[in-house]
């Protein structure tokens, strides 16, 4: 699919839920952790991959799957294991809060699932708990590393995603960086978005990230090849087996090469961000629009994807819109 500024839109992020087992505090609202829409609202498990397959059929290659926590959806791995057979995608992956990848490793490595993200903001379990919500942050924490250890183990592509807050969390940089130096781990700074509890945070800028990691690393170093489709920027040093990656979301938009669209749990298109929810998918699929009129409608509202977020600053166009949060929208 084309849209009316010639972006190829390719990369579908698939929420599956709005629930979640975790409650950070920039990205749900207080007590929100396991609530969500429950029942017929959140489209079935063969609504997904019908929808999937539509889409697939427009040309998107690649799907990653994300929430709420994913593995809070029962029946994900079935889901995803069909998804890795659909002709015309090239890549299946997942975005998690890691608390269930140990027991979903080695299943995720036999349907051949082509990376994992892992969101993961300390490593110091009372700051771990303070983000997350969570009482047993040690427990709950040494469950995720030992889950990222066993992806790795397996040979599973593993990314980590952390978003810094200042006073919070940005003293643990050098934290990541060791991660990055010992383990083959793509771990990426993305910059706090003011998105419904965002808001409430300041943005630590990608610039003022890159200037720390320059102080306590010397030898950091663009990485020659760009890795991944993404919009992160990457950088390592000599001898270590992962890299460090920036996703300046809000400081260095990348609006002009954005390549990708999202569908909520609820069945929402949407083409930004930034802006409403677009088409209602799950209303055309309940009430049997034919194949090919679908696709007519979603390429209609693909090919009106705005330009960018807003220029005049997301603060106040966030405010104004219909307020779907990240873990609504999936991040
Ligand atoms: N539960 C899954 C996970 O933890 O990856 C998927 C959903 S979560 C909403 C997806 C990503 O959105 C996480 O990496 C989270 O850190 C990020 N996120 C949530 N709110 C954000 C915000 N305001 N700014 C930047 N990233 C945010």
């Amino acid at each position: 699919m084309i849209d009316q500024y010639q972006r190829t839109i390719d990369y579908l992020r698939l929420s599956v839920t709005d629930r979640c087992n975790m409650n950070c505090c920039y990205c749900r609202p207080e007590g929100e952790c396991f609530r969500g829409q429950e029942g017929s609202r959140l489209l079935s498990l063969e609504e997904l991959y019908q929808l999937c397959e539509i889409f697939s059929e427009l040309g998107i290659t690649k799907i990653k799957v994300t929430g709420g926590e994913p593995f809070l959806r029962p029946g994900i791995l079935s889901l995803l294991r069909r998804l890795k057979k659909l002709p015309g995608l090239s890549s299946v992956t997942l975005t998690t809060n890691g608390r269930m990848l140990w027991d979903t490793a080695e299943e995720l490595a036999k349907m051949g699932i082509d990376g994992i993200n892992v969101s993961l903001d300390s490593f110091q379990p009372d700051v771990f708990s303070s983000i997350t919500g969570i009482t047993n942050g040690k427990a709950v924490l040494d469950g995720i590393l030992r889950g990222m250890d066993r992806a790795l183990e397996l040979g599973l592509p593993l990314k980590v995603n952390t978003v810094l807050m200042r006073g919070k969390n940005d003293g643990e940089i050098a934290s990541f960086v060791q991660l990055a130096r010992e383990r083959p781990v793509s771990v990426r700074f993305i910059e706090m978005m003011p998105i419904g509890e965002g808001k409430r945070f300041e943005t630590i800028s990608g610039e003022e990230i890159l200037m720390r990691l320059h102080a306590m690393e010397g030898g950091l170093r663009p990485c020659e090849k760009p890795l991944g489709n993404g919009p992160a920027v990457y950088y390592d040093a000599e001898g270590w087996k992962g890299q460090i990656g920036l996703i300046r979301a809000v400081t260095a938009p990348f609006c002009s090469s954005c390549n990708r669209i999202r569908v909520t749990a609820d069945g929402k298109l949407r083409l930004c961000l930034a802006y409403e929810d677009g088409v209602d998918l799950a209303v055309m699929l309940r009430e049997k629009w034919s194949r090919e009129a679908m696709k007519q409608a979603i390429c209609q509202a693909v090919f009106a994807k705005p330009a960018a977020h807003p220029l005049d600053g997301w603060k106040k166009e966030m405010s104004r819109q219909d307020g779907k949060d990240m873990w609504q929208i999936g991040g």
